[in-house]
């Protein structure tokens, strides 16, 4: 061992225990959220964490910069092997992996080290060019800080330049240092080559690979205190992430209301759960979730991304005075107090602000439509709806505090088990004369249906979504399915006052729907109403109601499937039908070809034509979260913005699978100056019917 090797051994002792005290700090500051586990479903983890995490699946969503991105990710994988290497090589001189890998795995491993570091450099340069240069809309806004991403961005450019010069160095001291493998390093040595002495090469090369060395520890240490530190927890994060299993998937999160607690939901960072805050660690401000956000996009304050910062930096404002850690303390001052603005505007009073109010408002809050594109963007499987949901729930449960809209709504829901003041006793009323029988008719005559239709609330009083109502009714009397209704013992599940915060009033209305759901021994449901599909299938089981549940378009398919639908030759003209994805269908539950493949087998004469934003990436109609029933106030109407794209695809028909949608996108149309015709799929199958059981042409 040299001298060299000493000091190096006593800087990389330093270095890694600074860094490991980094690591203890933050692993303290998670500790002050709520426990919650998440190691259920190892194997869907670690398939997230192969998928999402190693194959970078969710980041070439952006064809342009996902694959730079990917590019510096691989390239960091794979070039950390290297900077193993390298450092036990600062320890023990005659360290190289040449000496335990096979010859064959041992070349290719050199070789990759060079042509990954020469393509990482080139994705840097896109990623400064595009930062630097073309500004992208999603890396805008936010007060986003952009020093911190330049000095990560040239920190992983030196990486990358020394790496190959302190070889290319060598290269030029000793030829037979490395194989003919790293081809980009001997173009370099034999370039140095030509302008020195092999002893200068030498001189240099200890140079440069001390730069080297001590950038790698430089870059470790910087991480803790930059928002790069995804690059330690974003694989952890996508591990612990929401499995998506189905009854999982963008279900809330449960709530004890019998616990004996002040708070109900969050209103600081000590009242999200762990893994919430890990969350904040692991967001990169790649500004994907805003710039799918239907509330940013159409200019209001919500911003996904900024909820997730704001966590963080509430954290790192709070944790330190909380653990009581004196140096914590006085490095989140230095760190917060000196230039950063928002933090000196907040006061240095941790105790006096929190998250909410001080860096969230309520209006960010309420202006969330719950469509879950945001968490569907994240390339780190970040949940940030998970924070807006349990934020609503402190505002209306233990502050009271709420848009004056959803007084009426949860005066309603609480009087008439409907957000609308509508009779109860009105429920069945659409199917007058349908010979449609309710539950408790065929109970008395100790009968049981084959199936539950489920209206929801919508299909049972709006009058617009009554005809979709009656549409699917008649298409299963045409296939001489037996189902019935639950009349006016049907309630509303819940749903708009668990997503508007009220989980209260939530519970007790879905366990009122549960109660006579059981009653009736029920245990296949269909449904044409996405939010009642959505609500039952995967929120009731937290609450024992366990039922399978259909959503109509997946319904119709099957029977068409199977040829049971009586269809009337099509005929006449080809027509052009845009159909628009429902959030809670789509992001929430993945039904995205079943009302497609609908349309297309009900009507052959069909030709559908997408917009830009489908499936997966659809814009919201703005009706989810409840903002059905509130006022739009700022920025342009979402139904407005997801209608004009809709018309600009120029279809003659635009067609929908959730009564909610139906509200919204048929009040965009109007608000156009449009006469398309907006149909709900059961509509269009119902108008294909050849003839219905009632003897009636649909
Ligand atoms: S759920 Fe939708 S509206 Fe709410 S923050 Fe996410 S993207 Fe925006
Ligand atoms: S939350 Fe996810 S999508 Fe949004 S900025 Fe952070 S990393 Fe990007």
């Amino acid at each position: 061992m040299t001298a060299g090797n000493v000091v190096f051994l006593f800087v990389l002792v330093a270095a890694t225990g600074f860094f490991a005290l980094n690591v203890q700090r933050l692993v303290r500051y998670l500790r002050l959220g709520y426990s919650e586990d998440r190691t259920d479903h190892p194997l869907t983890r670690i398939r997230n964490v192969l998928e999402i995490g190693i194959a970078q699946k969710k980041i070439f969503r952006d064809p342009i910069a996902g694959p730079m991105h990917a590019l510096i990710f691989w390239g960091f994988m794979v070039l950390t092997a290297g900077t193993i290497e390298i450092v036990m090589a600062g320890v023990i001189p005659e360290f190289s992996f040449e000496l335990i890998l096979p010859r064959a795995v041992y070349l290719v491993y050199s070789a990759s080290q060079d042509i990954f570091a020469a393509l990482v450099i080139a994705a840097v340069a896109v990623a400064l060019y595009r930062r630097l240069v073309l500004h992208p809309r999603r890396l805008e806004g936010d007060d986003l800080e952009h020093t911190d991403a330049i000095i990560i961005l040239s920190m992983i450019a030196g990486l990358m330049v020394t790496l190959l010069l302190t070889n290319g160095f060598l290269l030029a001291a000793d030829p037979s240092a490395f194989g003919g493998e790293k081809l980009i390093s001997r173009m370099i040595g034999r370039a140095i080559t030509q302008t020195m002495s092999p002893r200068s090469a030498l001189l240099r090369y200890h140079i440069f690979w001390w730069t080297h060395a001590l950038l790698i520890l430089a870059f470790l240490n910087y991480l803790p205190y930059s928002k790069h530190l995804h690059v330690v927890t974003s694989l952890i994060n996508v591990y612990f992430a929401n499995t998506s299993g189905p009854g999982t998937r963008g279900a809330m999160r449960p709530m004890d209301l019998e616990a004996d607690v002040e708070q109900f939901g969050a209103s600081d960072v000590e009242h999200l759960s762990w893994k919430n805050l890990l969350d904040g660690y692991s967001c990169t401000e790649c500004g994907r979730c805003t710039a799918a956000c239907p509330a940013n996009i159409t200019g209001k304050p919500l911003s996904p991304r900024k909820i997730v910062v704001n966590t963080r930096q509430r954290l790192m404002e709070k944790a330190p005075a909380v653990t009581g850690d004196r140096m914590d303390f006085m490095r989140s001052a230095l760190l917060h107090g000196g230039d950063d603005d928002s933090y000196a505007s907040i006061g240095g009073d941790v105790a006096e602000h929190q998250l909410l109010g001080a860096y969230i408002t309520d209006e960010e809050l309420w202006a969330c439509t719950s469509c879950r594109a945001c968490v569907v963007e994240c390339p780190v499987s970040i949940d940030q709806l998970d924070v807006i949901n349990q934020l609503r729930r402190n505002l209306v449960l233990t502050e009271s505090r709420f848009p004056s809209e959803m007084q009426p709504v949860f005066e309603s829901l609480e009087r008439n088990a409907s957000p609308w003041a509508f009779d109860a006793g009105d429920r069945g009323r659409w199917a007058e004369g349908l010979r449609i029988p309710t539950m408790s008719e065929m109970a008395e005559r100790g009968e049981r249906p084959d199936l539950l239709f489920w209206v929801g609330c919508m299909g049972s009083f709006d009058d617009r979504a009554k005809k979709i109502t009656v549409a699917f009714a008649r298409i299963m009397q045409a296939c001489g399915i037996r189902f019935a209704i639950l009349g006016q013992e049907e309630s509303c599940h819940g749903d708009p006052a668990r997503r508007m915060g009220n989980e209260y009033l939530y519970q007790m209305l879905a366990k009122n729907a549960i109660e006579t759901l059981d009653r009736y021994e029920v245990s296949t449901i269909v449904t044409h109403c996405p939010h009642c599909f959505h609500q039952i299938g995967n929120e009731f089981p937290q609450l024992g109601g366990n039922y399978e549940v259909v959503h109509h378009s997946t319904f119709i398919e099957r029977l068409l499937e199977d040829g049971s639908i009586p269809l009337a030759t099509a005929e006449g003209k080809r027509l052009t039908m845009a159909y628009h994805d429902s959030c809670y269908l789509g992001r929430y539950n993945d039904v995205y070809d079943a009302p497609r493949e609908t349309l297309k087998r009900a009507l052959p004469v069909v030709t559908l034509v997408e917009p830009p934003r489908t499936k997966d990436r659809g814009l919201c109609c703005g009706a989810g979260g409840g903002r059905m029933f509130m006022e739009e106030r700022t920025g342009k109407r979402i139904n407005v913005e997801r209608t004009e794209e809709l018309l600009a695809t120029g279809a003659d028909a635009i067609a929908v699978a959730c009564p909610f949608c139906m509200t919204m996108i048929s009040d965009g149309v109007k608000a156009a100056g449009s006469d398309v015709p907006v149909l709900d799929i059961a509509e269009v199958v119902a108008s294909s019917l050849a003839v219905v059981s009632n003897g009636v042409h649909a």
